[in-house]
């Protein structure tokens, strides 16, 4: 009788223990954890069966999955994320509970620092990416921005999250220590502690360590603040879009992440090339150094940097050392038109004009540049950067120093025409823009 009461109680418990568990587990971040990636309709190739057509279904929504075959073992049972790591781990239900409990951080076996962090991360950039679809303004945005959210992995933080995820205290915990909550002092009506969500009304990019794990975040805001507009996690870490692979033979590095965004939503492009983001002109960091060096027969790194000056030194102090680095590797360089850097040349031309520009490159002149000045800057990167607002000289009349952007100014307009040189003489495609003086 006593032995009995006992299974009831430890019963009760397991299951009070299994709903807090689903509450702040969510699939995402199981299918992360074993690195399986669904395709778009949400479909993975059945990791419990031999499965040629992605057969189990994924449903974010409940976070649970269904395998389609008759020949799954699984087959005819809707999964939740204890029963996936109950079948992925070959094991029994409380070692399952144990697993989901050591995903949410609570575990003891892994590095829990790095792995709780990847998990918050993950489950919230998973949450972040739905608000993009209920957001109009960040469409809108993402729209003036050429930038399509069903091809480039981008979310929206409106900067609810701590109120609309599950997790309790916990959970706040968590994101102040991740740095996605601010802590305010005490909330002096209700004397309660008092946050700010970090990077509220941005729009948001995943970094990624070598492993494609989510270890930091990104955040712009869609609102043209002029102060600040460019915001990273503190302990910034990872790369944009992911570590290049170490078959790479061609490598293209942006001034930033919208940029390499742009690019690689251009097939061909991606097709031909591996794109990494700089994070500033003074953001080659040591990290992604030692991923362009696991590289083992990279032929050629392109720089496709901004078309103004700080855009042009960060070449002239990054290719030496670059090829200092990897003396076997071409380093060539991408001629941005005056003022203009790849997402404005997409948003003010049509898209082939980027695949132009990568094709006319040109090789770095190493001679020509070290008759410059050799002054050694930090490589630094600081937390926050902040754009800096382009001031261009106005000249008045007909400005023809840059043969892609012819200006004419008078006292009532200017007047640009931005033009591109093609190797097909049967068309030719400009821009006109106007701005009233
Ligand atoms: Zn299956």
């Amino acid at each position: 009788m006593i032995h009995l009461w006992c299974i009831n109680k430890s019963h009760d418990y397991l299951g009070m223990e299994i709903q807090e568990i689903k509450s702040k587990l969510t699939l995402a971040v199981v299918l992360n954890y074993y690195h399986l990636k669904p395709d778009k309709n949400l479909r993975l190739n059945c990791p419990f069966h031999k499965d040629k057509t992605p057969s189990l279904q994924l449903y974010y929504k409940t976070h649970t999955c269904f395998c389609f075959s008759s020949n799954c073992k699984t087959h005819g049972k809707a999964m939740d994320v204890i029963d996936f790591i109950m079948y992925k781990e070959s094991c029994t239900k409380h070692e399952a509970i144990m697993k989901a409990k050591e995903m949410i951080g609570g575990g003891t076996s892994k590095p829990m620092k790095e792995l709780s962090k990847t998990v918050i991360l993950t489950k919230i950039f998973t949450y972040f990416k739905n608000g993009v679809h209920n957001s109009k303004p960040t469409k809108a945005y993402l729209e003036s921005r050429c930038l399509d959210f069903t091809k480039t992995e981008v979310g929206y933080n409106s900067g609810q999250f701590h109120y609309k995820l599950s997790g309790g205290d916990g959970a706040i915990k968590e994101y102040v220590r991740c740095g996605l909550l601010l802590e305010l002092g005490t909330n002096s009506r209700f004397g309660k502690p008092a946050y700010k969500p970090f990077g509220k009304h941005c729009i948001v990019f995943p970094l990624r360590n070598h492993k494609e794990e989510i270890v930091s975040l990104y955040f712009r805001s869609i609102h043209n603040d002029k102060k600040q507009r460019h915001f990273y996690l503190k302990g910034r870490e990872g790369l944009y879009p992911k570590y290049p692979t170490t078959a790479t033979k061609k490598l293209i590095l942006t001034e930033s992440i919208i940029d390499a965004a742009s690019l690689i939503e251009q097939a061909k492009i991606k097709s031909q090339y591996e794109i990494l983001s700089l994070y500033g002109t003074n953001g080659l960091t040591e990290e992604h150094q030692k991923a362009i060096k696991k590289i083992k027969d990279l032929e050629e790194i392109i720089f496709f940097l901004n078309g103004d000056t700080p855009g042009i030194k960060a070449v002239e102090k990054y290719a030496p050392m670059l090829k200092g680095m990897l003396p076997d590797t071409k380093i060539t360089s991408v001629e941005v038109p005056e003022g203009e850097d790849v997402n404005s040349l997409l948003q003010s031309h049509s898209a082939e004009i980027l695949s132009h520009l990568i094709e006319t490159r040109k090789e770095y002149d190493f001679l020509f540049s070290s008759e410059k000045s050799n002054e050694k800057e930090k490589v630094e990167i600081p937390q926050k950067q902040e754009e800096k607002i382009k001031e261009k000289p106005i000249t008045k009349g007909l400005d023809t120093s840059n043969p892609y952007n012819l200006k004419y100014s008078s006292n009532i307009a200017s007047y640009q025409i931005k033009g591109f040189r093609i190797s097909q003489p049967d068309s030719l495609k400009i821009t006109l823009q106007i701005t009233a003086q």
